[in-house]
């Protein structure tokens, strides 16, 4: 490394990786226990840390401790990282495997250092171990979740140092058997030692990255969501709605609401109980959520009752999604609970003068229309920039697909 000392960089790499590790602990009494693997990847860090540590002292200690013990911490801190991503993601499987490929490389890197000796073979040995390792933990990060910033950062550190270790391997291949720590001031090695370094701190980072972004997501769902359900809060879906509003009307694009409302709902409860009615109220909304697009949301509107904002959608292709609500709500996904249907009702902004309580009360209007032509119907309102509302004026001659107009 141009004008850095090798060293000192790992003793300094090795104190970042430390208090990173001091970090995770503090933080672990902070977080909902169901966010998970902090504990284990502090423990990591901290092996890691003193292997890196005891490996700048080689030379003035014995090689037991300067380069065997080491490497098995080493070894030992990524499979605790790896253990603390799948405790993260709710895995119970234990890393039986890379315990024993582990297990196995201990016993080869023994053979290498203390009956012969060999430098070479103890760096091919643990570098392809190694890859393995980091090679398991960017397989289980990018398993978490594909999409997020955090996981896919920490997934491609890892994913790069596994290729390090790997390119360190090959290099050891075409090296002289003779090699020993001292003479090997190959650059590949000085790489492969900074990378293990750098790793330690940039795979923290990634890791507090991916928790944060947990904790958020849970802080979001306690304040936003609906417990029963998870769909969001009647109050958190009109924040959505308003600014979603402003949003349609700066861009001049159409935007659709549909306001949902189980049939005879007090009926199931009266005749099934309480409970199961509960249970159609999740059912059915698990049953939207599959209609729905990603920029789509959902909020529970009352009890049995929800709205939906279609961002980006026109009259037309709003029934569509009504409709196809409709029909999925009458299937029976679950034997355990009774059949229903819903009645919906869509209103479709396309002026810049409604707001958001208007855009409701249209849909609103409509969904009673549907109620009062037969209940299991879709109606959708008039245009609001008409001031001529037809609501309730024969449209229950209409036929359940049809469109108020
Ligand atoms: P309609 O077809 O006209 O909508 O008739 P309905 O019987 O569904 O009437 P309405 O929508 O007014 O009934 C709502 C009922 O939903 C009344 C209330 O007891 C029940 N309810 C409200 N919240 C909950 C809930 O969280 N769980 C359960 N099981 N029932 C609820
Ligand atoms: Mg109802
Ligand atoms: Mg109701």
């Amino acid at each position: 490394m141009v004008g850095i000392d090798l060293r000192a960089f790992i003793v300094i790499s090795a104190a970042f990786g430390a208090l990173c590790a001091f970090v995770l602990f503090v933080m672990r009494s902070g977080f909902p226990r169901d966010i998970m693997g902090l504990t284990r990847w502090g423990c990591g860090c901290v092996s890691m840390a003193v292997a890196a540590l005891l490996f700048t002292m080689r030379g003035s200690i014995p090689v037991l401790f300067s380069s065997f013990l080491p490497n098995l911490l080493v070894a030992a801190g990524v499979i605790a990282m790896h253990g603390s991503i799948r405790e993260f993601g709710g895995s119970q499987r234990k890393d039986r495997d890379l315990l024993l490929l582990v297990g196995a490389a201990g016993l080869c890197l023994a053979t290498a250092t203390f009956m012969y000796d060999d430098y070479r073979a103890r760096v091919i040995i643990m570098s392809c171990t190694l890859a393995t390792l980091f090679a398991a933990c960017a397989l289980a990060t990018f398993r978490l979740q594909r999409n997020a910033f955090a996981e896919r950062f920490t997934g491609f550190i890892f994913l790069t140092t596994a290729g390090i270790m790997l390119m360190r391997c090959i290099a050891a291949l075409f090296q002289s058997s003779s090699l020993t720590p001292e003479t090997d001031t190959s650059w590949v090695h000085k790489i492969y030692m900074a990378t293990f370094s750098f790793s330690i701190v940039a795979l923290s980072i990634g890791f507090m990255l991916i928790i944060n972004r947990a904790l958020h997501s849970k802080l979001e769902a306690l304040a936003l969501r609906d417990d029963m359900t998870g769909v969001y809060r009647r109050e958190a879906f009109l924040a959505v709605l308003s600014r979603e509003m402003t949003e349609s009307k700066l861009t001049h694009r159409a935007m659709s609401v549909l306001m949902m409302d189980l049939d005879n709902f007090k009926d199931i409860n009266d005749r099934h109980g309480h409970p199961i009615g509960d249970r159609v109220i999740t059912d059915f909304s698990a049953k939207v959520l599959q209609i729905l697009r990603r920029d789509d949301a959902i909020g529970r509107y009352g009890g049995e009752e929800f709205l939906v904002l279609l961002p980006h959608t026109p009259k037309a292709d709003a029934y569509g999604v009504a409709d196809r609500i409709r029909t999925i709500a009458a299937e029976v996904w679950s034997a355990d609970i009774p059949s229903y249907t819903v009645s919906i009702g869509v209103a479709t902004l396309e002026t810049a003068h409604a707001d958001s309580a208007a855009l409701i009360d249209a849909a609103d209007k409509a969904l009673y229309a549907a109620k009062r032509a037969g209940k299991n119907r879709v109606e959708a309102a008039h245009n609001l920039a008409d001031s001529r509302s037809r609501l309730g004026q024969g449209e229950s001659k209409l036929p359940v697909t049809g469109i108020l107009l």
